[in-house]
């Protein structure tokens, strides 16, 4: 059996401890491999190498930083067909969904190497008379980033390409269900030159996670994953004095106004709900169809749920593979029982389809409901899986209050021809990232990637200005030189008048 180990120090790294985790293919339901799961020392072992590196790697000129960044963007294209493969063995999705994804990641890495623009500071002549003042952003030392399964390239490019091109030393704390994306991407920026412990992936579970989190030389943490997860990473990387930044789950409503195009906000939905089994983020759970255009919403969307093409993420055919564990279906299909007794109509059942010759595999096929209700667990908690619920409501004004009255707050979108109502979304709603007549308004690299609510514990989302500014750390200068007599002391705040 393959054994995935971590990758510290330029090297692939056994690590002290023999604890192991098993990763699986989910098209087929096979075990591929075992993952090491780090002990607080192997953690430790990281952190002095990354601290190590830290020296040399932030006094090199951006510049050159960046051309590592550069050849690592080459690399990263030369092998994109090897890094999508690995996504889709170990994660399930579809290959050009994979690929997407890896995609969106790459372009993380080309705003990375605008590194020597975006660290530029501001100045100002003469402050007072004869003093000058300026401020300049350092780096922060040791970074770490724990990344949830779902997007095992794109969530990680989010975070180290950025901190690293601010003159960061990384520690990456990949999923343990789908380990190897990250330990070739460290692989392949070690070819393109970078120094050795600059980036390391060290695997493991909570365990890995804690010894990040209570380790002093670890200036900041970057996560992505679950809300409860996020809020405990929040809370104890603050605890422990660190820079912090935790995304977490979301529950995503797409808003069907009467007067918009059908066709366009039917198949937008569908790519939405449904593309990469509903394990995304920024995946659109809840369809809020309002006013009358329910009834033929729910019959359009049926239409396409039943002849969704479900397969192997390797299989051209298919739009829609398997989820990612076998607990993890069982917990989707759970919560499709549970809507059908809170009440909810279940129009598309997906439970028990089976794949002729991949009959082991973690597939289920999509699920949609109508008439879910506010107070229904359905409709509060993640799903997190191929499952779109409907819910209907008279107008735009309820529409807009179901929204604002989510706890999760990280996407939305609405599909209507009217700019004024259009605007008026945009503007009231309480969502982090919103799109207009845009399924998944995922925000590019040179923006910024965050949610509002409990969809995000901190103040700074990811990558675009907002990753430069939480991985450096602000310096003003204030200066003037001295000439002619030596100024008295002075006693009182120093003003201009
Ligand atoms: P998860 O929270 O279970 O795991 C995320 C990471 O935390 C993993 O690396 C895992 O090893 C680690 N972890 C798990 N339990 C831990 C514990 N008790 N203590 C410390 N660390 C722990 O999430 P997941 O199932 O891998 O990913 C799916 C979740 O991620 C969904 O909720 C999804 O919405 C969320 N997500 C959010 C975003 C976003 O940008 N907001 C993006 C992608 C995924």
């Amino acid at each position: 059996m393959n054994l995935i180990e971590h990758f510290i120090d330029g090297k692939i790294t056994q690590g002290s401890s023999k604890e192991t985790s098993k990763v699986f293919n989910p098209a087929t339901g096979e075990q591929t491999a075992n993952v090491k799961l780090a002990s607080k020392s192997d953690i430790d072992f990281a952190v002095e190498k990354a601290k190590k590196a830290f020296v040399n790697w932030s006094l090199k000129p951006p510049a050159q930083r960046a051309r590592v960044i550069f050849k690592f963007k080459e690399l990263i294209e030369k092998n994109s067909d090897e890094l999508t493969k690995l996504i889709v063995l170990e994660h399930g999705k579809v290959y050009e969904d994979a690929k997407g994804s890896l995609t969106r990641g790459l372009e993380v890495v080309e705003f990375a190497c605008g590194i020597p623009h975006l660290l530029k500071g501001e100045f100002t002549e003469n402050v007072g008379t004869d003093v000058d003042s300026w401020s300049i952003r350092q780096p922060l030392g040791v970074c770490a980033g724990v990344t949830p399964y779902n997007f095992p390239a794109m969530v990680p490019l989010w975070m180290f390409p950025i901190a690293i091109a601010c003159g960061n030393t990384f520690i990456l704390k990949p999923s343990e269900k789908d380990p190897s994306c990250a330990i070739k991407l460290a692989q392949l920026f070690k070819e393109a030159g970078l120094p050795d412990g600059v980036f390391n992936v060290v695997n493991g579970n909570k365990e890995a996670v804690d010894a990040l989190l209570t380790n002093k030389e670890v200036a900041a943490i970057s996560f992505v994953g679950s809300t409860p997860i996020a809020k405990y990473i929040y809370e104890n990387a603050a605890k422990n004095e660190k820079r912090v930044q935790a995304l977490g789950g979301a529950k995503n409503h797409c808003v069907v106004m009467p007067d918009c195009d059908l066709d366009q906000a039917v198949n937008g939905l569908i790519g939405a709900a449904y593309g990469s089994a509903g394990q995304r983020c920024m995946a659109q759970s809840v369809a809020v169809a309002v006013g009358k255009i329910g009834d033929q919403l729910v019959s359009n969307l049926a239409k396409k749920v039943e002849s969704l093409k479900i397969g192997p993420g390797l299989d051209k055919n298919s739009e829609m593979g398997p989820l990612v564990t076998k607990e993890h279906l069982e917990k989707v299909k759970g919560y499709v029982d549970l809507g059908v007794k809170e009440g909810a109509k279940l129009v598309v059942d997906g439970r028990n389809i089976k794949l002729q010759g991949y009959e082991k595999g973690f597939y289920m096929g999509g699920c949609l409901f109508d008439n879910v209700e506010q107070k229904m667990r359905i409709y509060k908690e993640e799903i997190f899986g191929p499952v779109l619920s409907v819910v209907r409501v008279e107008d735009f004004e309820s529409a807009i209050k179901l929204v604002n009255e989510h706890e999760f707050g990280n996407g939305t979108s609405i599909y209507t021809r009217d700019g004024d109502v259009g605007r008026t979304f945009a503007s009231k709603i309480k969502i982090g990232m919103v799109g207009i007549n845009i399924p998944i308004p995922v925000p590019v690299a040179y923006h910024s990637f965050g949610g509002w609510k409990r969809s995000l514990f901190g103040s700074s989302g990811m990558h675009g200005n907002e990753g430069v500014k939480f991985y450096t750390k602000l310096k003003t200068i204030t200066s003037k030189w001295p000439k002619g007599l030596a100024a008295d002391p002075e006693f009182v705040m120093p003003t201009l008048n």
